[in-house]
């Protein structure tokens, strides 16, 4: 048995270059026209320089965006759910060649050869959010959407704040950022992954997508699936977050105090991967899918409100969002990752154990569920978080973490807790 293959049919599509390569590059981005970009293109960069974006190889045309948007599909029908787009203000020429520059590290991001320009009109950016924004079902925010997206909700904010060209073209990539200095050991690229996957002889390989601090409902769902697959990869983010949000630095010595002291070390791989949150909610659960394909993981696990925003979604709305996308596309262009739907997990005392609503009969008032602003106030007040939410070595992390907070940026992230979810 062998890992999934990655996504679109291509292999992993690399456009990071290296050695001689990557020097003359470099040399040459300093007389192109200089682009700002911002952190999320970065993010996008630096996933199609190491190919966790295969087999996109630059950012989209409109054809592609317009596909994607629609269909789940880029034109050539090969399954992608968001658009991986590039904005700016400035004018550039088809056929140019342009720098894209990082101005907050000072660094040339690539080198991209422009093949299309074309506007976003306000009424684009709207269709844009519809599509790929808008929760579906009576669960969601769906229909007073308008009325409350463009103050609470940071995808739409996002998307709506967007300069006024589109600009696509195929990139060379010429930085990785700082992550590999950041995070040594626990960033890594897909062919890394698929490398480490192969050593320990894993072939269906879980995938457990973090954005918050672990605690034991994740603790469980990755339990759940080692029991049933080779091993499980537990993937934070490592890029931007929301002010307020736990930093990824606290988050992954959290998970390593887990795996130390509760995992089977042999059974699970901590990674993690540069891209920002896009806030896309059910359509971000997709995108986790499809990239972790091309990392080697043949499941992905979504539980309840997965990349939820505020709520603007169903609960299970990223679970019901795989059976409703397109299958049968031809060889090569469909999602093989399948997701690993499981329940709403908590601490049962009846039960005397960790339980999911599909397992424990028992009622609210025997499980203990904490929302994620009451664990922080209990955390930023040194007060008790409630037995077997959290390991103890987990929340005694979290506890350092928020005394070394000054009272400003505690005051930012209360103001901010309220739309922050897993
Ligand atoms: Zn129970």
């Amino acid at each position: 048995m062998a890992l999934v293959p990655p996504h679109g049919g291509k292999g992993l599509v690399c456009c990071l270059l290296q050695g001689a390569e990557l020097a003359a590059e470099q040399k040459k981005a300093e007389g192109l026209k200089k682009i700002d970009i911002s952190p999320r293109a970065k993010g996008d960069l630096i996933m199609m320089g190491i190919g966790g974006f295969s087999p996109l190889n630059g950012f989209m045309s409109k054809a592609d965006w317009k596909s994607v948007c629609e269909n789940f599909t880029l034109a050539d029908g090969t399954f992608w759910p968001v658009p991986v787009t590039l904005d700016m203000d400035e004018e550039v020429k088809v056929g140019e060649e342009i720098a894209l520059f990082d101005p907050k590290k000072g660094v040339f991001m690539a080198t991209m050869k422009v093949t299309e320009v074309y506007e976003m009109t306000e009424a684009d950016k709207k269709w844009e959010c519809e599509k790929v924004y808008k929760g579906q079902g009576e669960e969601s925010a769906d229909d007073k959407f308008w009325e409350i997206a463009p103050k609470d909700h940071p995808g739409v904010q996002m998307v709506m704040a967007q300069k006024k060209y589109n600009v696509a073209g195929p990139v060379k990539v010429l930085s990785e950022g700082d992550y590999r200095d950041r995070f040594p050991g626990c960033y890594m690229s897909p062919a890394e992954a698929r490398a480490t996957f192969e050593e320990k002889g894993w072939s269906k390989v879980a995938a457990l997508q973090l954005r918050n601090p672990m605690h034991r409902s994740h603790e469980f769902l990755a339990k759940i699936a080692v029991e049933v697959c080779d091993g499980v990869f537990i993937h934070s983010l490592v890029g931007n977050l929301k002010p307020g949000d736990i930093p990824a630095e606290v988050r992954i010595k959290c998970i390593d105090t887990l795996i130390d002291k509760y995992f089977v070390k042999a059974n699970v791989v901590q990674g993690g991967y540069p891209l920002d949150m896009r806030y896309a909610g059910p359509r971000e659960g997709l995108l986790h899918a499809t990239f972790r394909q091309n990392y080697g993981v043949s499941d992905m696990l979504i539980g309840r409100d997965h990349a939820g925003v505020g709520d603007f979604y169903g609960l299970f709305e990223a679970q019901e969002i795989f059976d409703r996308v397109p299958k049968n596309l031809g060889a090569g262009k469909d999602l093989i990752t399948q997701p690993m739907k499981i329940d709403w997990t908590f601490y049962c005392y009846k039960c005397d154990g960790m339980a999911s609503l599909r397992t424990c009969p028992h009622g609210k008032e025997d499980r203990v569920v904490l929302s994620g602003t009451k664990l922080r106030k209990a955390l930023s007040e040194g007060a008790p978080v409630a037995d077997h939410f959290g390991r103890d070595e987990v929340l005694d992390i979290l506890r350092e973490y928020y005394s070394s907070l000054t009272e400003k940026v505690e005051i930012k992230m209360q103001s901010h807790a309220a739309a922050t979810k897993m």
